[in-house]
């Protein structure tokens, strides 16, 4: 995420300040301290985090379960090769990390190792991840 956009002497890249600023702002945020904040205050609320694998989340159909790299049509829109599903991509992979949390969640709950007191008042209980 935080590549450089200097780009090759035959290729230059376009943007490069700006990119370059958005670097330092990330790599200054500090992720770790933003993550161990969260995970105190959801304790301190009686909750937890849970953290799930971003891999192919971006790519991968909530539909169908189709994964391809040809499923993203530029920066912002995800179609389906296979049902043509067409979401807004942010929006899909919050889509396939929320199943693969609940995944995870529902993983701990056979186990024993936590108890599901509810998902929400208006959310139905999750179907497999795809
Ligand atoms: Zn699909």
């Amino acid at each position: 995420m935080t590549a450089s956009a200097k780009g090759t002497i035959t290729s230059l890249g376009r943007n490069v300040r700006a990119k370059s600023g958005l670097n330092r702002s990330i790599l200054r945020m500090g992720w770790c301290t933003f993550v161990c904040m969260l995970e105190y205050k959801m304790r301190l609320s009686g909750r937890f985090v849970i953290k799930v694998n971003p891999r192919n989340t971006s790519i991968t159909s909530p539909k169908c379960g189709n994964v391809d790299k040809q499923n993203r049509w530029g920066q912002a829109e995800f179609r389906s090769t296979k049902c043509s599903l067409t979401l807004n991509a942010d929006t899909l992979a919050s889509i396939n990390q929320l199943w693969a949390g609940r995944a995870q969640m529902l993983a701990l709950c056979s186990k024993g190792e936590v108890t599901l007191l509810s998902w929400g008042e208006d959310e139905k209980l999750p179907r497999s991840a795809p």
